[in-house]
């Protein structure tokens, strides 16, 4: 098989999602699937749904336009707020966008109009974190807005913590969404259905607090496709965390000195992390995989255990393999974080593999 490659194991996103979904229905809250990080793979958003997620939602209008192509109808949802440019395509390929600015939500309503659509909408609400969100003060007249537009339908307010500043979603900021949703419900004399409390880092607070108020979606990426919570990036229980596993081949291997030789300046991207190699031995047994930062980051790459990484450029991962018995054309595979996720997803160099179904057991000899 070609490398270097990502390999998706598509029952493992399924169980993740169905194990969420489970922890979440008794206090009320179903769940998103968020594709945002494996661009809209249709793949990935049938298994969210076949574990149980209520609707897809991406932050890109090329990845909902994959997502469309999906057998199963599925609501699909834009996360991020529409591009004045994009409003057509918002309105043709999600059923629901999220929404701040007012200029944005005119433009939607006229695409809507001349699509001959109803377009609904989430206004996403500022609770501290300092990315988007209207304030607090404001709501009411962008609800009243949405009102006036009549291709818009509001369906409900939503909020989004953790990304920008790292603020934690707790009793308090959740209380005040949720505040404002009967705020606005009484002054306005409408229901809302949709309570979107925010991402994978809300997940500690929803199963721990005594009440989650109304809220009652979560919007979640990270926990169902990695298996951790954003928030200190630990492990979920019951989640698995292998659903990724980047696949990549060696193309030299060398017993070398520890220390490089010469006079020396910058590499390839700024200053040369010191080899540390395992410590006080001369050589160090150094494999090189045909990887690099084009492909993937560092940040975020595990080596299997015993293998330490001692640098990667554009083309090059270089590695200490201590006593592994490693050759050339050999693959090495590596876990990802989200960044080294996102970069591997994004890659035109790595070769997408989606896995369902127990591995096929290769027959051991072929007779006759
Ligand atoms: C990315 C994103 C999510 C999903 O976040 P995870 O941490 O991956 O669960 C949810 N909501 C918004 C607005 C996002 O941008």
């Amino acid at each position: 098989m070609t490398a270097p490659r990502i390999e998706i194991d598509l029952d493992k996103v399924e169980q993740n999602t169905r194990t969420l979904v489970d922890r979440l229905a008794p206090r009320g809250i179903d769940v998103t699937g968020v594709t945002k990080a494996v661009l809209g793979s249709p793949g990935v958003g049938a298994a969210m749904l076949r574990g149980g997620a209520r609707g897809l939602g991406d932050s890109r209008v090329p990845n909902l336009a994959r997502l469309a192509e999906l057998v199963e109808p599925a609501s699909r949802t834009l996360i991020r707020s529409p591009m004045l440019s994009q409003v057509d395509q918002v309105v043709g390929t999600a059923h629901v966008s999220f929404n701040t600015e007012r200029t944005v939500l005119h433009g939607l309503d006229r695409a809507a109009k001349s699509q001959r659509r109803t377009h609904d909408v989430v206004l996403m609400v500022e609770l501290g974190d300092l990315r988007e969100g209207i304030a607090t003060d404001d709501v009411a007249a962008a609800v009243r807005y949405v009102g006036s537009l009549h291709a818009l339908r509001l369906v409900g307010l939503g909020t989004n913590l953790a990304c920008q500043s790292g603020v934690v979603p707790d009793d308090r900021n959740m209380g005040v969404l949720s505040a404002l949703v009967e705020t606005v419900e009484a002054t306005h004399g409408i229901r809302l259905d949709v309570v979107s409390g925010g991402n994978s880092a809300n997940l500690d607070w929803a199963s721990s607090t005594s009440s989650v108020g109304r809220v009652n979606d979560l919007r979640l990426g990270e926990a169902i496709l990695l298996g951790v919570e954003p928030l200190h990036r630990t492990p979920v229980p019951g989640l698995a965390t292998d659903v990724f596993r980047l696949v990549g081949e060696v193309i030299e291997l060398a017993e070398k000195p520890s220390q490089p030789w010469g006079e020396r300046a910058q590499a390839a991207f700024g200053a040369a992390a010191p080899r540390t190699g395992r410590s006080g031995s001369a050589t160090v047994r150094q494999a090189i995989v045909a990887l690099g930062r084009q492909d993937v980051d560092l940040d975020g790459l595990a080596p299997p255990a015993g293998i330490e990484i001692l640098g990667m450029s554009s083309d090059h991962l270089v590695l200490d393999v201590g006593d592994h018995d490693v050759r050339v054309g050999d693959e090495i595979t590596f876990g990802l974080a989200y960044g080294a996720l996102v970069r591997a997803m994004t890659s035109p160099f790595v070769t997408k593999v989606e896995l369902v179904g127990r591995p096929v057991v290769p027959r051991l000899r072929v007779l006759g």
